[in-house]
């Protein structure tokens, strides 16, 4: 097994990195945002508007058809690269929030009534807390809490004892953006499906640092984002157990999504298709497919050596530098970094080391109540990628040094 990844070609991968930025080096360090793009998935976005843009599923000319094609390819690629035991439990989205949205609305107008529960916890982005809270105004359901102990682990006894059996859906973060804690999941699912609860992964953070097997969790829905994952912005997927699917209304009534249509009514079309209305991100999509095969040929053990090596440097850094706080030390963590420069108010540090080129991320990272639970307005966020090196985090911790000598 090789993990050793050769960062100069890698590198060169990903033309955005070689820039400057105020005359410095760019240092990215705002991969849980979006990540940036290989030359690869750039050149496929240009060749599919030179080469075949077309709209899908609808013409029998050739541009069409070459075009559902390689759509339609990159749908059995993400299903099997998420070992989904079929291709149409996979949905095309605009991303993660699309995802929990209409899981949201089409799973609350099936199953949820009126004194039904749902269940999120305290580090969900806010993607994964308000489409519930919608729902719950809307069905007059209640929304519970798991709670988070100090080092952002979840309260896994709270979270088993929430459960009641007014519970209808339980919604978590696979790894939290905000802290890194890599939760449970597949201990958090069996609790869940023991007692006879669906529940959804919030995959935004999950997917881009490691491989999911759907069936091995036994998972219901799995949502992600491809632009944190190497692909394209304005593509993601839902991927949903087909049992619960096939009962589940329509999120968007349009084009596609439908069988037939009269002035009597209508009938819908069958998974995938019934809950993709409209003319779909074609090129995005095909854009994610290269993406995922670009990350399976670095291959995804070394992939997590690389970033597991960058998180525990850039800890380690840190506390011997002394003065920063680290917000977030669940023994699990991806490779991300809260913290807080003590003294100093995030935002003035985040400008200080935009303008020495490294780029992080300040404030409530989209969640609020999580920030609410430990007394702070934010923190800064370094998130780090396979194609990042130890040198862009000395980088960092000297771009902190000279924050503290400005401010302190
Ligand atoms: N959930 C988590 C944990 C996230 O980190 C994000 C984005 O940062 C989202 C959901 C929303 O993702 P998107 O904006 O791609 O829909």
């Amino acid at each position: 097994m090789n993990t050793k990844l050769d960062l100069n070609a890698i590198r060169n991968d990903f033309p955005i990195l070689s820039q400057k930025v105020h005359g410095k080096p760019l240092v990215y360090f705002d991969n849980a945002a979006t990540t940036q793009k290989p030359q690869q998935v750039i050149n496929a976005l240009v060749d599919y508007y030179k080469g075949y843009n077309a709209n899908v599923h609808r013409g029998v000319h050739h541009l069409s058809q070459v075009a559902t094609e390689a759509y339609e390819d990159v749908r059995k690629k993400m299903a099997s690269f998420l070992n989904a035991a079929d291709s149409s439990e996979l949905i095309f989205t605009r991303g993660t929030t699309e995802s929990i949205n209409m899981v949201a609305f089409s799973f609350g107008e099936a199953f949820v009534n009126e004194g039904d529960e749902i269940i999120v916890s305290t580090i969900e982005h806010h993607s994964n807390i308000v489409p519930w809270q919608m729902l719950c105004q809307r069905k007059k359901a209640i929304l519970k809490v798991i709670p988070v102990f100090d080092n952002g682990v979840l309260d896994f006894e709270a979270y088993t004892k929430l459960i009641t059996n007014r519970t209808k859906l339980v919604a978590v973060a696979h790894i939290s953006n905000a802290l890194g804690t890599i939760n449970p999941i597949a201990e958090m699912i069996k609790v869940a499906h023991e007692k006879g609860v669906a529940i959804l992964i919030d995959g935004a953070q999950g997917l881009p640092h490691g491989k999911v097997d759907v069936q091995a969790l036994d998972c219901y829905f799995y949502c992600f984002s491809g632009h944190k994952m190497y692909g394209p912005l304005g593509i993601g997927g839902l991927y949903g157990r087909k049992s619960l699917l096939d009962q589940m209304p329509p999120y968007q009534g349009g084009g596609e999504m439908i069988k037939e249509v009269s002035f009597k009514g209508t009938t819908f079309n069958e998974l995938p298709y019934k809950f993709e209305a409209g003319t779909p991100s074609i090129a995005d999509a095909i854009g994610l497919g290269v993406a995922i095969d670009y990350l399976d040929n670095i291959g995804w053990d070394a992939i997590e050596a690389q970033e597991h090596a960058l998180l525990q440097y850039a800890t380690e850094q840190m506390i011997k530098e002394g003065g920063i706080t680290i917000i977030g030390t669940a023994p699990h963590k991806a490779s991300l970094i809260s913290f807080l420069v003590d003294g100093i108010h995030p935002f003035d540090a985040g400008t200080i080391l935009d303008q020495l080129g490294i780029a992080i991320r300040t404030g409530h990272h989209c969640a609020q109540p999580l920030m609410d639970r430990f007394g702070i307005p934010g923190t800064m966020r370094a998130s780090f990628s396979f194609y990042n090196t130890t040198e862009e985090i000395d980088q960092l911790i000297a771009g902190i040094r000279r924050v503290k000598q400005m401010f302190l």
